[in-house]
């Protein structure tokens, strides 16, 4: 059931492209309430990996995972020395990203790749530089332990911190205020990751744009993007479209990534033409007969990911947490969410990257906040924290 300290580096990705979630490693390490009375242990990595598994619908999910500098150190509270000395070795192969303190850039990722964050934190000293969080109901995600010694991941209410809340707890910690203050003119990463960069060594191809979704993220150095090998500022080289990906899945396992641009619609199938996304090379050939040869239409806008069912073979949609499948018609495009999953034949299913865009969750925010109908909290809600001391959620 729960993941071995062996099998976890499987489930780590050294890309945050490449990830359905981030975790707060330091924060999950040290969640008392969850995987047994140690006051650090990695296998709560585990659970939490598991549960991740459990949400995507795809059994080899993967995380990209940050920690604090400080978390390998007090090798004591570990349950053995064996983790500390794991933990080390994943930081040194780029499995396990370490900072000093590593709250910003954790933040800055998922609000420039709208990935969703698990972590129990609060961020109430990021409120500011990161309003985004302030109300949000959907991008945090906290481990819960389940009746069965499991974990399964709940969605949580970040709440409205009020402005006097805020700075007491950047009182309480001076590095984060001056994190702050530098802050100011930083470029936001949203800004970083809607470009292309390049370095200007000439032989560097370390942020080439033409590798597609392999695209590296540049490293943050005083608000500016820097090549990680010349230490030297990056320079514009465009603008870079959205993208969005869908996973591949025979028997639960995800056999290949599609990689998607904004603004396009691509027919995937068993043959589909020049331009579509043929699965011939990633199926058997038992199989790949109940595929037909167009068998799906896929719309990738700014705001949303819609399929419509083209072939005879049908295709079948299953929302998150629901137990019955439905047939998709021929006649209307239907929006995959992350989480849904899609049968284009027994054993053969799509699903989404917990990635999503931008757009995409700016739109769930303000569904959500029309939901709660109570004006004082729509209200706060809309000021982001500025006179929001009435609805204050503590
Ligand atoms: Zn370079």
């Amino acid at each position: 059931m729960t993941l071995d300290l062996d099998d976890i580096a499987a489930h780590l990705t050294d890309s945050p492209e490449q990830a359905d979630a981030l975790i707060d490693l330091s924060n999950v390490v040290r969640d008392t309430a969850i995987g047994g009375p140690h006051a650090r242990s990695l296998d709560r990595l585990g659970l939490v990996l598991d549960a991740l598994a459990r949400r995507t619908g795809d059994r080899n999910a993967t995380a990209y995972a940050l920690a604090d500098r400080s978390l390998r150190h007090q090798v004591h509270e570990y349950p053995d020395r064996t983790e500390p000395a794991l933990l080390v070795a994943w930081i040194e192969s780029g499995l396990v990203e370490e900072l000093p303190d590593a709250d910003e850039r954790l933040l800055d990722l998922a609000e420039g790749l709208g990935l969703p964050v698990i972590s129990r934190d609060g961020f109430a000293d990021f409120r500011l530089t990161h309003p985004w969080i302030q109300g949000n109901t959907t991008q945090f995600l906290s481990p819960v332990p389940t009746p069965v010694r499991a974990v399964k991941l709940a969605e949580r209410d970040m709440g409205i911190r009020s402005p006097a809340q805020i700075s007491r707890k950047l009182e309480e910690s001076d590095l984060k205020a001056h994190g702050l203050l530098a802050g100011r003119n930083r470029r936001p990463m949203t800004e970083v990751v809607r470009r292309h960069w390049r370095c200007p060594e000439r032989s560097c191809t370390l942020y080439d744009s033409h590798r597609g979704s392999a695209v590296r993220l540049p490293r943050m150095k005083r608000g500016v993007p820097v090549c990680e090998v010349h230490r030297t500022p990056l320079l514009d080289d465009g603008p870079r479209t959205g993208i969005a990906q869908l996973k591949l899945l025979v028997e639960g396992d995800c056999v290949h990534r599609f990689t998607l641009d904004v603004d396009s619609t691509v027919i995937l199938g068993r043959d589909p033409g020049s331009g579509g996304i043929s699965l011939y090379d990633h199926i058997d050939p038992e199989r790949l007969r109940r595929i037909s040869r167009a068998h799906l239409s896929v719309q990738v806008s700014a705001q949303s990911l819609a399929l419509r069912n083209l072939g005879g073979n049908g295709t079948r949609l299953r929302r998150s947490g629901a137990r019955q499948s439905g047939p998709l018609t021929n006649e209307d495009r239907v929006a995959l969410h992350v989480g849904d999953t899609v049968e284009l034949a027994a054993g053969i299913h799509l699903a989404r990257s917990a990635r999503r865009f931008p757009a995409e969750i700016a739109a769930a925010w303000q569904s959500s906040t029309n939901r709660r109908q109570t004006p004082r909290s729509a209200a706060a809600t809309t000021m982001l924290g500025e006179r929001a001391t009435d609805a204050d959620s503590g």
